[in-house]
């Protein structure tokens, strides 16, 4: 049968190029040559001033909140509806994680809902760009600015996309990338810290040399290097910076390929999903999504799996997503959220389903997803007719 996965890494051709001129350089440590290249190409396509290559995404999460000095006393807003190391930042600093709803149409933080959470302990706003679909990111960098409160953007899925003709990920003091094999952009595992402030790189650069001035020592500004803060090896080598250079000259390609897939699945179920019922994730006008994702909102939790499990049936990778945070066991534990919990960040947990998006898929591969989920109808209890 004609199997399609919901995932396969994808390898652009220049990596290896990349990785023998890294071994025969002999430098393997991070912080070389391909690092500092891969570095302007991010900084580059983000439009941001600084960035900093990390071990992972949830490392730059982990970064930030280092970097905010988050203590007990704090309170961060971070969406119901989003991967664990988004609220696990906050948590080892020993802050409290409030958690908000996210919106019906864009699966994004709910922006309209930050004042019912807000208190004087806020210090900041971890967003996350759901899909790479902007969320809101004016409305939120606004709405922080007047609070005095820091936003900072888990701009895992978004790299590359914008909001407005701004790019995501420069809207925040701080924003974080993720190049884990499921991203858009991939070198196994990692990611990076992006910010606008001169100040918080210098900082961040020590946060990432473990606690030490190590950067400065090796560009000529301190003559010794020492320990000068709180830090964790947070630098990723140079084999896996050559490999992610790889990825980033072709970002073009990848982001084409990913797009083609995206519009075909947007296209060719349209009518399908309007007749039963079937809603797909909203992208507002101002938003330029990456292709990341593509996610539908099934009528029910017993259409979400009965349509999983109908593709399963067809050797076709559909999955769900996240599971609301603040219904885990460690959400519960270190996070609050609103008397009336998080409704819609359930539901669309309970209803989501992403199907397969990768750059290498075939025209057949695409086909072969289109006509198995048009297949699908929803099974109709002889109780409710
Ligand atoms: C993937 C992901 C992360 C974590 O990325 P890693 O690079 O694997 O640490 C964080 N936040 C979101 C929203 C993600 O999707």
């Amino acid at each position: 049968m004609h199997e399609v996965p919901f995932n396969r890494p994808f390898v652009s051709g220049f990596e290896s190029k990349h990785l023998s001129e890294a071994i025969e350089l002999k430098h393997f440590a991070g912080d070389g040559p391909a690092t500092a290249r891969a570095t302007d190409l991010i900084r580059a396509v983000s439009q941001v001033p600084h960035a900093l290559l990390t071990t992972s995404c949830t490392h730059a999460l982990e970064m930030s909140s280092l970097l905010l000095d988050l203590g007990p006393e704090d309170e961060v807003i971070v969406p119901d509806f989003t991967f664990v190391s988004t609220a696990n930042a906050v948590a080892l600093r020993g802050a409290k994680v409030v958690f908000a709803d996210i919106r019906e149409d864009t699966f994004c933080l709910d922006e309209r809902l930050l004042d019912d959470v807000w208190t004087t302990r806020t210090r900041a706003v971890f967003t996350v760009h759901y899909g790479g679909v902007g969320s809101e990111p004016e409305r939120l960098a606004a709405w922080c600015s007047e609070r005095g409160v820091v936003l900072v953007e888990d701009n895992a899925h978004g790299f590359g996309a914008a909001w407005n003709g701004k790019p995501l990920g420069s809207f925040g003091l701080m924003s974080t990338v993720s190049f884990h094999e499921t991203k858009n952009l991939q070198c196994g595992e990692g990611g990076a810290l992006l910010t606008t402030s001169d100040e918080v790189l210098g900082r961040a650069e020590i946060v990432r040399e473990k606690g030490t001035n190590r950067s400065r020592f090796f560009r000529g500004l301190v003559d010794k290097y020492t320990w000068v803060g709180l830090g964790s090896s947070f630098l990723p080598s140079e084999l896996l910076a050559a490999f992610l250079l790889g990825q980033l000259e072709a970002i073009d390609d990848i982001q084409t390929r990913r797009h083609a897939v995206w519009d075909a699945y947007r296209q060719g179920l349209a009518d399908w999903a309007s007749d039963r019922g079937v809603r797909m994730q909203a992208v507002p006008a101002l938003a330029q999504h990456p292709a990341h994702l593509f996610a539908l909102l099934m009528p029910s939790p017993a259409d979400q799996r009965g349509l999983i499990e109908h593709c399963r049936m067809q050797s076709v990778g559909a999955t769900f997503h996240y599971q609301p945070l603040s219904l885990s066991p460690a959400g519960q534990r270190f996070g609050t959220a609103a008397p009336d919990g998080c409704p819609v960040s359930k539901a669309v947990a309970e209803r989501i389903v992403r199907l397969p998006l990768w750059p290498g898929m075939s025209e057949q591969d695409v086909d072969h997803v289109l006509s198995v989920v048009s297949a699908w109808e929803p099974r109709r209890s002889p109780l409710n007719g």
